[in-house]
């Protein structure tokens, strides 16, 4: 029966029960579903994969959902770590694909609206056409959609100029759990009440699902040069970005590694073989003001006694960005890695690296440590460490038990100075358990907002720690 309700509004060829579709869309990047998929053991699969092409679609199918009590978990490219877009109660995942019709390219106000189904690179090649961007450019650009990045809070390389994508919506449409389609403010400053954005940008599918959002875009620079140091001391370099940042410098990109990283990936992918820390700086726009800066912040990084590699080296970094993100120097199965991505003060976050760092190599010697600070602010910055484990248990169910007490080892110790779970990859099933020692008595707020908008809890539920009773 709910088949026949769902097919009434997709059409026969827009539902899916087969193995295959099934099993597609019960793994994507976490590393325990990759787990579960190597060693054999079945992962929690949807009943339904439905593929609406329309905000009314999406509405009708959750009318039905809501009905019925159906679970629905909304699927974009399957490129998120934290098993975000995992079925773990069965029922519908809506996979967004579908859902990617431009709408409209507005010069006049600089502006894109979107269907969020769309792939951010396949958006971009549509802006460059027309000589825009939007400035998003994540390393997942070519397999992830806009709705993913919006439902995690996502970042791109340029972020330390244009913001992280919560920075960069103007308005969103947004359909409720019991199907009302919403529409947030036409701009994204007001003092018309709290702002609706930034209640569903992080909300990971929880409260409804983003249909379509209208984005800010921006002129393609006349140039973007780079430069690169490398510092005898991490801490000097954290101070150098600092100085920077504080000045208010306007770089699009600063990249620092600490010594851990440069020796392994730098070397791996860039072919620097030396002892230190590496960082790259960048700035885009007009040449006479990209010249200006660049002048000022090598003063800076001169000042923190860091030694100069040069332009060259700075744009090595960037022709080969991505690169750092996939095999052969990504680390893969059987290898257990995991992203530990927080974010912090900047009288902080050199503690909250330390006592990650600490942590990991105290308790679990068999881990590598290794680490880079990717995107910055005026007031503090983004740390991307991760740990490696190259041999981790055979027996899933312990690969899984010491997984998951480094990741929660690792959480206190940046919590307890001053980090948060996470920056831009979000909570998903990974770190739901975490988001009440996170927030204290605040979570109680998120609570009600998910039980008011959703109170039969139908959306992505068992993710961000949120409907568990
Ligand atoms: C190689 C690689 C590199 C990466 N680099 C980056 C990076 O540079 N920056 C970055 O931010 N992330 C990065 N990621 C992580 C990942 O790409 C992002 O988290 C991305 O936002 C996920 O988008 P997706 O479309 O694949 O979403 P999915 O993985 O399909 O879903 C993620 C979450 O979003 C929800 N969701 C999806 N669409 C909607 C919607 N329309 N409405 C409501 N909820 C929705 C899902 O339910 C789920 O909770 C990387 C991942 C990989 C594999």
């Amino acid at each position: 029966m709910i088949r026949s309700e769902l097919e009434d509004i997709v059409g026969p060829e827009d539902i899916s029960q087969s193995p295959v579709d099934k099993l597609a869309h019960a793994v994507d990047y976490y590393w325990v579903a990759e787990l579960w998929h190597d060693r054999g053991q079945k992962t929690p699969q949807a009943d339904f994969i439905v593929y609406p092409q329309t905000t009314q679609e999406v509405s009708r199918i959750l009318k039905i959902a809501n009905t019925y009590k159906i679970p629905v978990t909304p699927w974009g490219g399957g490129s998120g770590s934290q098993g975000g877009a995992l079925p773990v109660c069965g029922g519908i995942v809506m996979d967004m694909k579908k859902i990617c019709v431009l709408h409209e390219v507005n010069k006049t106000a600089m502006t894109v609206t979107v269907d969020t189904g769309i792939n951010m690179q396949q958006l971009e090649w549509e802006l460059e056409k027309k000589g825009g961007s939007t400035m998003h450019l994540p390393a997942s650009i070519t397999c992830a959609t806009l709705g993913g990045f919006i439902a995690h809070r996502g970042t791109g390389v340029l972020s330390t100029k244009y913001g992280k994508i919560e920075d960069m919506i103007i308005s969103m449409e947004v359909v409720l759990p019991d199907g009302r389609i919403i529409n947030t403010l036409p701009v994204p400053r007001h003092a018309s009440g709290p702002d609706l954005n930034q209640v569903f940008l992080g909300s990971e599918g929880t409260l409804g699902v983003v249909t379509r959002a209208t984005l800010k875009i921006h002129p393609i620079p006349e140039v973007r040069k780079f430069q690169a140091f490398l510092f005898p001391d991490l801490r000097q370099g954290l101070e150098a970005g600092k100085n920077i940042m504080c000045k208010r410098l306007r770089p699009c990109v600063i990249r620092l590694y600490d010594e851990a990283e440069t020796q392994r990936l730098i070397k791996r992918v860039l072919g620097i073989d030396r002892q230190g820390a590496y960082l790259v700086f960048g700035f885009d726009g007009d040449e006479d003001m990209v010249d200006l800066e660049m002048k000022s912040a090598v003063r800076l990084c001169d000042e923190m006694k860091g030694e100069n590699l040069g332009t060259e080296m700075g744009q090595e970094w960037w022709n080969h960005r991505y690169k750092f993100f996939f095999p052969p120097y990504m680390f893969h199965m059987p290898q257990a890695f995991g992203t530990l991505d927080t974010v912090a003060t900047f009288d902080k976050i050199g503690n909250v690296y330390t006592a990650m760092k600490k942590t990991i190599e105290t308790n679990f010697p068999e881990a590598t440590y290794i680490g880079h600070f990717s995107h910055w602010y005026d007031w503090g910055c983004m740390l991307y460490a991760r740990f490696i484990i190259d041999n981790p248990p055979a027996d899933p169910h312990e690969a899984l038990a010491l997984y998951n007490r480094i990741w929660n080892l690792a959480l206190r110790a940046s919590m307890e100075n001053g980090g948060v779970l996470n920056e831009h990859h979000g909570i998903g099933l990974k770190l739901g358990r975490l988001m009440k020692e996170l927030h204290g008595e605040a979570f109680f707020a998120l609570e009600a907002i998910k039980k008011s908008l959703d109170p039969n809890n139908i959306m992505n539920p068992g993710k961000m720690g949120l409907g568990i009773n």
